[in-house]
Parts: C-alpha cells; structure tokens; sequence
C-alpha cells in the first residue's frame, strides 16, 4: 500500500485522488480535525448520558468483566483500578484489564458496555484474533513513524533531497497503516462486548442500546483518528507533488 501510494505519487498526473492540490488537501485536513473533536466530545456526551442510568441487574462493570473473562476460561487474566477518564484498557504485556475510576464499581449500561470491550480485546488475544496480530506488528513502525516522520520529511524539503521526503511520506504511511488496522480490531471488541453482555444477561434486552451507543461513539474517535492521518498524509503527498 505504501509503496503504491509513493509510486502513485511520483505519477500525480496518473493518480486520482493523489493529483489533489494543496489547498484541498489542506482544507480536508482541517474538515478532518473537527470532525475529530466532534468525535471527542460525542464519546465524553455519551459515556456520561448513559453513565448515569443503572442497569436493572445492578451487576458491576468488573464483575461483569469477570464473568465475560471466566466464561472465555481467561481466569488468569487481571482485573485492575486506573486512574483517569476513559482511560480503561487491556495491556496484553501484563494480561490485565484495567478499569477507570467511573466504570470499575459502575453499574450503569456505559461502565459495562466499556468494561467488555476491554475483556472483547484479553478474548481476541486469546484466540490469535488476526488484525491483532497484525495490528502488534505493524506497532513499532508505526511508533518509529509518528515520532521521526516530520524531522525527516522537513529536512528532505530544506535540503531540496527528494528521496529523504519519500522516506518521510513511507514513515507517515506506516502510521496510517496501523490506524487503518485498528479499526477492525475495535469493532470486533465491541461486537464481541455486546455478545458477551446479551448472552450473559449482563444487561437486559431493553438495555443494550446504552452499551452499545457508548461503544459505538468509542468506535467513531478510531475512525476519526485515521482520517485525521489520511488527510495528513494527502497534505505530505501534495505537498511533495507541488515542488
Ligand atoms: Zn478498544
């Protein structure tokens, strides 16, 4: 993909949505970044709307995790306090689901749909889920992107060295490669979440559309996330073609 991307790129005149100007690019970019904030501010609306109404079984968000965790024969897996807002994840280094402050004792239809989510990712590295794996793979260079991507793409630009702006684009790529893969990964740790909830009758029927919005607004932040990057990377690669 990156390598078609840069060859699309040497080739503006070919390319289609690669051909893009400048101004364009920089306007999407910026069409992109609200989006993004709107994103952000959507999932906080949501979190605290359905933060605030109790389900009826009035199970915790970690015993709910718990029970999804065992019922997947994850007994090993931890489950933990973290400090912060939103901040709950699944760390497959340590093998602990760890819980914000506002989901861990929670029994709202939010803190659970957020609290299976986490165990939705512990079961796909259970299971060597594949976008996972592919996911962690792509990990370091994605890492090794985001931090040296603009030091080298500007000093290519300054020194008017064509090659150094490529390997600037390249490492950006990687960047955009990962968050692309991290959306599959996301929807299917909801999809599983919202199973686990159904099966387990963790909520009610009734109930599910409050876990469900919640991760569903979890979801969009991912997407706006990658088109933030995408836009970024149309910015570089007009950028490129303009010189
Ligand atoms: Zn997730």
């Amino acid at each position: 993909m990156v390598q078609l991307l840069i060859s699309a790129a040497g080739q503006a005149h070919r390319a289609s949505f690669l051909d893009i100007n400048y101004t364009t690019a920089y306007i999407l970019c910026i069409a992109a970044f609200i989006f993004a904030l709107i994103c952000q501010v959507r999932v906080k609306t949501t979190f605290n709307k359905y933060n605030k109404v109790r389900s009826l079984m009035g199970i915790t968000a970690s015993e709910a995790a718990r029970r999804i965790l065992d019922s997947n024969g994850l007994y090993n897996v931890q489950i933990a306090r973290i400090s912060g807002s939103l901040t709950d994840n699944y760390n497959p280094r340590t093998n602990v689901v760890s819980l914000s402050e506002s989901v861990y004792d929670s029994t709202s239809l939010a803190a659970i749909g957020v609290a299976a989510h986490e165990c939705g990712h512990a079961v796909q590295h259970a299971k060597g889920y594949v976008p996972i794996k592919i996911r962690s793979a792509v990990f370091p260079l994605a890492q090794l992107g985001s931090s040296v991507y603009f030091i080298v793409f500007i000093l290519g630009v300054i020194f008017s060295f064509e090659p150094l702006v490529d390997v600037g684009i390249i490492l950006f790529a990687f960047v955009v490669v990962f968050q692309l893969v991290t959306l599959p990964v996301e929807f299917n740790a909801s999809r599983r979440a919202m199973q686990s909830i159904d099966n387990h009758g963790i909520l009610r029927k009734e109930e599910l559309y409050g876990a469900r919005r919640t991760l569903t607004a979890a979801a969009m932040t991912y997407v706006a996330s990658l088109t933030v990057s995408f836009t970024q990377l149309l910015r570089l690669l007009s950028y490129r073609n303009r010189r």
